[in-house]
Order: structure tokens, then C-alpha cells, then sequence
């Protein structure tokens, strides 16, 4: 039987995984800056906290989520999604807000596989926890914004919108069921089903209905206070001089928002366009048992970000080759390498075999090895290396101390050119 990997989950080696873990170390630098403090959750939760957070009839919940029973016949999940396991930690340990938490996670759904989509993906996230003012939406939006610089993300665009409170969501979640039942056949089959669980998932439906074009806006349905709330978040973009979008379809999917949601997009990207996306979710901590404490917080897809960004990839550090002449050398040359390593800031590889030297160089050459370190017989007795420059084919024979010398010489130089 042959293994293969399974749909929808990559394996990443070479030269994509540098460029990926280029990209984490940017945007963590990026995250610090603004003095976000870095949490690890577990891979895998119980699945009531999913359903309680994230919504019994959302999506992810209803059809994406891989739940299981372990073998104490509880059902568990792989994370979906990130917010809900930091905010469980964040109560369970008692951490005190206000919280600035980052992390890079690994989340598990069961979509059909495609460009962009895949079953595991991995998000760079923040959550602020502990602030209600539209100042922090702006903050955090603005933080995304310096994300995507970092990333060199090209062309995105930034909508949002603000779906008020769970219970001005309700009365206008009516309203819309209203509207949309009398044309219901104009809907597709999944939104005649939300129009009953969800409605308002109906309006960011990616099959265009002419009954939504008209349907009523959840905006007109928000009460003075929720308005006034979102205008502040508009005048703070504004004023941050950061461009936007309002969509009045934007709903997002999971259930704990409240007030602003906000999704970065790209059109290099296809069907699916969105790069990051999140919002405030001011019930949340009471609603899984903490504190009243407002909260905001959002996830950019790294596997998407890669998909587009123009970061040129990191300089290739081709290996410095360390090789014994014959079997015997072999112990004097492991030595050798080991001392290279401790003060050369460069990697350096060690042959173990005695494998005929042409075919040894041959590999050093395959794999763009700046110099070769030899030992052979006579440079083992009398305590020297020999140093082959791959470049020019010249030839050292030095005491180490002052190969280790000429390396950080011409390695800085061939760096530096
Ligand atoms: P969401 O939690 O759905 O708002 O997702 C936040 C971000 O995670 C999205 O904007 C995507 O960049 C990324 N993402 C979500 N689902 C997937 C997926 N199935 N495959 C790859 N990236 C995803």
C-alpha cells in the first residue's frame, strides 16, 4: 500500500516552508510591536464549546467540524477556529484583562477542498480583551492593515459592517424572515434551510437571488446607540486614513459577534477572496462563563496570505561541507564540524560515509556549498584543514582557528555581494 496524504491537509518542506515561516516571523514581529503576549491552546476541545460559542446553526458547527468520541466516549473536536479556546483559557486561568493575546494556530474543518480552502489551516490571530470603545476596533483594524504590509498582500480591501446586538439582530432576523419567506423560491437550497436556522446567513449567500438585493438592511434596524457606535469606528478609519468598504451583507459566520465584523479581501484569490476576518464579540466571555468583559479580536489565513504575498524568499544558506578523505579521517572531520558549528553563525553538514571524494564534491557542488573543509591524513597530523573555495576551485591549508577566520570572512563577503 501506497500513503498519500489526505484531502485537504499539505505537508510543507524546502523552500514554500521557509518562505511560510518567513512570513510568521513578520507578522509576529509586527504583533509584538503593537504588545500583543503569545498563547498556545490545544488542538482539541470539547465540542460543547464550539457549539456554545461558535453557534449550533452556523456552518462550521453544523457540517464542518471533525468531532469524535475519544476513548472515554466524550465527543470532542478539532479546533475550528481560535477565539473560542483562548477565551475558554483566559477564564479558566483566571487571566486578568486587559488582555492583548496573539497566537499561530493550526484549525480543522471539513470543507471541500480547493484553492485557498483547505481541512487544515493554519491562522495568525489576536484577540483584545477587555476594552468596549470603537477606538480599539480601529486599533485592531489598523493593526490588520500593518499585517498585511508586512506580509506584502497586494491590492486588498477592507468592508465592514456592524450587526448590532443579539437582540436588535433578532427583531430584525424577523423582519427578514419575513421579507424573504413570500420568496423563498428564488432562494437556493441551503438558504430556504437557514431561512429558518440562521436568516441572516442568507444575505451572504455567493448565489446571487434578486430577492436579496432589495431585502431589508440590517443597519436600518440598529438601535441609536449601535449606530452611533458604528459611525465612531468609520470616523476613527477614517481619520487613521485607512480605506473601506461598507457591505451590508457581511454577517460572518459564527454567532458571538456583536457591533463591528470586518473582513480583509483580495481578488487574487478566486472564490475564495477572503484573507482575514473578524470582529467584536462582547458576550462572549459572559456567554462561556466569564467575566462581563468586552472583547474583539481576528484571524488572518496564512496559507491564503502565502497564496499572494510578494515577499521575495529568504536567501538560500547552502551548507558548508565538512569531509574526512578516508574511513579514519571520519572521527577527526565530526570533530571538526562540531567545532565549526559553535562559531560559525552558518550551517555546516557533516558526510559520515567514505564515499568516493568525486562524488562527495559533486554533492557539494549540487547543493551550492560555498567551500569544502577537508581532512585527510596529512592534515589530521599535523592539526589542519584543508579549505576548498567552490567558486574559484582554490585551495588553504590552515590551522582551524584560522579557517574558522577566512570562513566568517568570505562567507560575510559572498553574503553581502
Ligand atoms: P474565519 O474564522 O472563517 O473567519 O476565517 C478567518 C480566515 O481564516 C479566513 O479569512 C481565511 O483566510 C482563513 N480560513 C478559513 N477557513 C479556511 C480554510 N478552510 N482553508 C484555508 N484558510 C481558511
Amino acid at each position: 500500500m501506497k500513503f498519500t496524504h489526505l484531502k485537504g491537509f499539505e505537508d510543507w518542506w524546502g523552500e514554500d516552508l521557509a518562505r511560510r515561516e518567513q512570513m510568521i516571523a513578520r507578522l509576529r514581529e509586527v504583533l509584538d510591536r503593537y504588545g500583543f503576549s503569545w498563547i498556545l491552546t490545544p488542538t482539541l476541545e470539547r465540542t460543547e464549546l464550539f457549539q456554545r460559542s461558535v453557534g449550533e446553526h452556523t456552518d462550521i458547527v453544523e457540517k464542518e467540524m471533525f468531532t469524535f468520541e475519544d476513548r472515554g466516549k466524550r465527543s470532542v473536536t478539532l479546533r475550528p477556529e481560535g477565539t473560542a479556546p483562548v477565551v475558554r483559557a483566559v477564564i479558566e486561568h483566571r487571566l486578568q484583562p486587559p488582555l492583548r493575546l496573539a497566537y499561530v494556530i493550526n484549525n480543522f474543518r471539513a470543507e471541500k477542498p480547493q484553492k485557498g480552502r483547505l481541512r487544515e489551516f493554519w491562522q495568525i490571530g489576536a484577540e483584545i480583551i477587555g476594552f468596549a470603545s470603537p477606538l480599539a476596533d480601529v486599533e485592531l483594524i489598523q493593526l490588520g492593515v500593518d499585517l498585511l504590509n508586512a506580509a506584502r498582500i497586494p491590492d486588498w480591501h477592507l468592508e465592514i459592517h456592524s450587526i448590532g446586538t443579539p437582540e436588535e439582530r433578532r427583531a430584525y432576523r424577523e423582519v427578514l424572515r419575513s421579507y424573504l419567506l413570500p420568496r423563498k423560491d428564488q432562494l437556493c437550497r441551503d438558504c430556504q434551510r437557514r431561512l429558518e436556522t440562521n436568516p441572516l446567513r442568507v444575505l451572504d449567500c455567493k448565489i446571487d437571488s434578486p430577492s436579496l438585493r432589495d431585502a431589508p438592511r440590517l443597519v436600518e434596524h440598529l438601535s441609536p446607540e449601535s449606530r452611533a457606535f458604528y459611525d465612531q469606528v468609520k470616523e476613527g478609519l477614517h481619520r487613521a486614513g485607512i480605506p473601506f468598504q461598507e457591505n451590508p451583507a457581511l454577517v460572518r459566520g459564527l454567532d458571538y459577534y456583536t457591533h463591528t465584523v470586518f473582513e480583509f479581501k483580495t481578488p487574487h484569490l478566486g472564490a475564495q477572496d477572503t484573507l482575514g476576518g473578524g470582529g467584536r464579540y462582547d458576550r462572549l466571555v459572559r456567554h462561556l462563563g466569564g467575566g462581563d468583559w468586552p472583547a474583539l479580536g481576528f484571524a488572518f489565513g496564512l496559507e491564503r496570505l502565502l497564496l499572494v504575498s510578494q515577499l521575495p524568499p529568504p536567501d538560500p544558506r547552502p551548507p558548508v561541507w565538512v569531509f574526512g578523505v578516508d574511513e579514519a579521517d571520519l572521527p577527526t572531520a565530526l570533530q571538526t564540524a562540531h567545532k565549526l558549528r559553535t562559531t560559525l553563525t552558518y550551517p555546516v553538514q557533516f558526510y559520515p560515509d567514505p564515499r568516493s571524494l568525486k562524488a562527495r564534491m559533486r554533492l557539494a557542488n549540487r547543493t551550492q556549498a560555498p567551500a569544502v573543509v577537508l581532512i585527510g591524513t596529512e592534515e589530521r597530523r599535523a592539526g589542519q584543514v584543508r579549505i576548498r573555495w567552490m567558486d574559484s576551485g582554490e585551495e588553504q591549508v590552515l590551522t582551524l582557528e584560522a579557517a574558522v577566520e577566512a570562513l566568517k570572512r568570505r562567507l560575510r563577503s559572498s553574503r553581502e555581494a
